[in-house]
């Protein structure tokens, strides 16, 4: 019986683990000097911790949670996102008795999407949040660590930062009523999703990727023009911080992002480099959300960011890391290389048993699972009690004692 693995699931592993293994330092690099605190959360939660915040609505409510009863009939949804749960996990541990309050999380999230490059039904994201200010500057900070953070894992990659301001739950509601009626005048000019959406969630009619919608929505009314002097003040105000860090951003009218929660400064890092999936980072605003999950009126902002995207689109990484694999000739000479083993692994140096005791082979493998190094016993080495070390990159070969075996490797 071959058993098949989920459909939209993935395991990682070789290279694209090496690249995990990146994002991950790099991640708690950065997070570091910011000093945001690393938090895991459980992966699954109360279904209600989604469903209201995250929007009866949107999709992901709709369509993609992975909900089911548990034995006790109690309604549990694996998590599609992470801020909620990062909220929930702030108000259980009373991590909100000291604000601002700089969280980041790495973990998996799911959703039952329909599969393709870039789209998984389970995926990772990386979390940053900031509990408990509304200064702009929290937005421009979290847009700073989001753009230093993919400039770190993929220095040559290609992309663009868009923003937009969604204003206050008053400016929005007021939007979203000339919005509708702006769309109701040209429902025949509607796609068939987008029409059903105009009592829903006509916000959503914005970012449609169908070409019939987005004709209409350019002449929709355009946020800006219902945002109250505060908002706009606030937004005026990370524009003006990012032109003077010398972020480019372009500005998209657009943006309303794809959860209810959403309010003021939105914004997303894209690239060309991925077909349709091209969003790496996604986030904003969700002043209101920390009051809703039952904590105190506080306003919040964060964005996730998907490392399955991020894989695809970074470098391979060269191999520069040690692995030092052993041709035992005979048998009867493993005591002689268990010395070596011994003692270049308990130098932390990465060490290979093959259990193959054949040149040949144990050269083969160590070229396909490219070795570094190959220490190589034969009767020569065993009779004077000495070890041929071989460097696998340049070809030198030298013959060492048993304590010289770490300084070679390492000065190599
Ligand atoms: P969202 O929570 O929808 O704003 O998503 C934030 C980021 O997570 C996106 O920009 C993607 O990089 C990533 N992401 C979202 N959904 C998926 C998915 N189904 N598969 C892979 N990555 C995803």
């Amino acid at each position: 019986m071959k058993i098949q693995s989920i459909r939209g699931t993935h395991d990682i592993f070789g290279s694209d683990l090496k690249k995990f293994n990146k994002i991950r330092k790099q991640l708690v690099k950065i997070a570091k000097s910011f000093n945001f605190n690393e938090i895991h959360t459980p992966i699954f939660e109360s279904t209600t911790l989604f469903s209201k915040p995250l929007g009866q609505q949107s999709d992901v409510v709709l369509k993609e949670m992975y909900t089911f009863l548990d034995r006790n009939k109690d309604s549990i949804t694996l998590r599609p996102e992470y801020t909620t749960p990062m909220i929930r996990a702030a108000i259980s541990n009373n991590l909100l008795n000291s604000i601002p309050c700089k969280l980041f999380g790495l973990g998996p999230m799911f959703r039952r999407e329909r599969p393709q490059k870039g789209r998984y039904r389970q995926f990772n994201q990386i979390n940053f949040e900031i509990f408990g200010t509304s200064d702009y500057f929290a937005d421009v900070e979290l847009i700073i660590i989001a753009h230093n953070f993919l400039k770190s894992i993929a220095p040559n990659l290609k992309f663009k930062l868009f923003i937009n301001s969604l204003g206050d739950k008053e400016n929005l509601k007021n939007y979203k009523n000339d919005l509708k009626k702006y769309f109701l005048k040209n429902i025949k000019d509607l796609s068939e999703e987008s029409q059903k959406k105009i009592h829903s969630n006509c916000l959503r009619i914005l970012d449609s990727k169908d070409s019939k919608d987005n004709k209409i929505s350019l002449l929709a009314p355009k946020i800006i023009s219902y945002l109250s002097s505060e908002s706009l003040n606030h937004y005026e105000n990370i524009k003006k911080t990012l032109n003077e860090l010398n972020i480019e951003f372009i500005e998209n009218p657009f943006l309303v992002r794809g959860l209810d929660y959403y309010c003021s400064t939105v914004f997303e890092f894209k690239t060309d480099s991925l077909g349709s999936q091209d969003t790496l980072i996604g986030g904003g605003r969700y002043d209101g959300l920390i009051k809703l999950i039952g904590g105190q009126d506080l306003p919040g902002i964060g964005w996730a960011g998907g490392v399955e995207r991020m894989i695809l689109l970074m470098d391979e990484i060269s191999k520069t890391e040690k692995l030092i694999h052993f041709a035992i000739l005979k048998d009867n000479f493993k005591s002689h290389a268990l010395k070596a083993y011994n003692q270049l692994s308990s130098k932390n140096l990465p060490v290979f048993w093959n259990y193959k005791y054949n040149l040949k082979k144990s050269l083969s493998q160590a070229s396909n699972e490219n070795a570094s190094h190959i220490v190589i016993i034969g009767d020569n080495e065993f009779e004077k009690k000495k070890y041929t070390i071989k460097n696998l990159i340049n070809g030198s070969q030298k013959i060492a004692d048993l304590k010289d075996l770490e300084k070679i490797i390492n000065n190599d």
